[in-house]
């Protein structure tokens, strides 16, 4: 509150626009655990960010800027929400480095932040002409890591300019930056360390996704992504950064797939029902019950969101040069 006792405006992190706070969103912990089939955790305070919408590149954010802590993730690891072990953007990069590094000729120095267990790092472990370090705050998966032989740091960006003076030529960051309380911050002193011909590349959920007209994905809100973001929004973020980008995207899925997980998400939670015969079961049943519900998911999987005559995917995988 201001000292005239009115609410202060909100003002979008990234293009510092001014931005309307769009939705209370208190009960996205709770979906999760509905989705989940588990008891929401004990301490609700995590799930009371709200949802903001900046008026000029329409980033979505948390309002407050505030992330759950780490007994939020510990409860989701424990309620069976699991990561991915394979992301199309890894492969998609690796490609790119091995591109980068034939022309760089020299050691390309790639660091990857918030590796986790290493499974992109490992990824480029085959490439020639390419030196892989991860980058962890986690002592645990630092570690276990070493222990396999992987070159992982313990710590942030921050401690990365003491061992390369001279800076990096990529730094990536998979599913990080929507997780962030600062994403122009961490990207920004990252960009600090590359060296010339240098490059940053993400991966973020491209918001909306296909089916979250059907089911606002509590996965994709606050406390859990903190920014919600779409192609405006990035280009907001490079502007801001001073920096070029470049997306590069995976084809969608075909209308069939993404009608068949929009009725999906309508029909059953997303992760309490196993086996495809159940599944199979509960679809009909709701189709039966619910005849008109083809058709609108139809006319809106023709009207979802498109660049260049295609139809958008759920991810994008962005670099950014100086
Ligand atoms: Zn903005």
């Amino acid at each position: 509150m201001s000292k005239a006792g009115l609410i202060d405006p909100i003002s979008c992190p990234v293009c510092k626009g001014e931005a309307t706070l769009a939705m209370g969103r208190c009960d996205s912990v709770q979906r999760m655990a509905q989705a989940l089939g588990v008891d929401a955790p004990g301490q609700q305070e995590d799930g009371a960010a709200g949802l903001a919408r900046c008026l000029f590149c329409s980033l979505e954010f948390a309002f407050p800027m505030r992330g759950p802590g780490p007994e939020f993730y510990k409860w989701l690891t424990r309620s069976g929400f699991y990561y991915p072990a394979r992301r199309w953007e890894w492969s998609a990069c690796a490609s790119r480095i091995a591109r980068n590094a034939r022309q760089v000729g020299s050691d390309y120095v790639v660091i990857d932040v918030g590796s986790g267990s290493g499974q992109f790092i490992r990824e480029l472990q085959s490439i020639a002409g390419v030196s892989v370090f991860g980058l962890d705050h986690n002592s645990e998966v630092v570690a276990a890591c070493r222990a396999e032989g992987l070159e992982v740091i313990e710590g942030g960006v921050g401690d990365l300019s003491v061992r390369w003076p001279a800076g990096v030529d990529m730094i990536t960051f998979w599913h990080v930056v929507e997780h962030v309380e600062d994403p122009v911050a961490l990207l920004s002193d990252a960009r600090a360390l590359l060296r010339d011909g240098g490059e940053l590349c993400f991966s973020v959920p491209l918001t909306p996704m296909s089916y979250e007209h059907s089911w606002p994905d509590p996965f994709n809100e606050p406390p859990h992504h903190l920014t919600r973001w779409n192609l405006r929004a990035l280009d907001a973020l490079a502007t801001r950064l001073g920096m070029r980008a470049e997306y590069v995207f995976p084809s969608a899925s075909p209308i069939l797939a993404r009608l068949v997980k929009a009725l999906m998400v309508q029909a059953m939670p997303p992760f309490g029902v196993r086996g495809r015969l159940r599944k199979g079961v509960r679809l009909a049943t709701y189709l039966l019950t619910h005849p008109a519900a083809l058709f609108e998911e139809i006319a809106r999987q023709r009207r979802h969101p498109r660049r260049e005559g295609r139809v958008l995917p759920d991810l994008v995988l962005v670099s950014l040069r100086p």
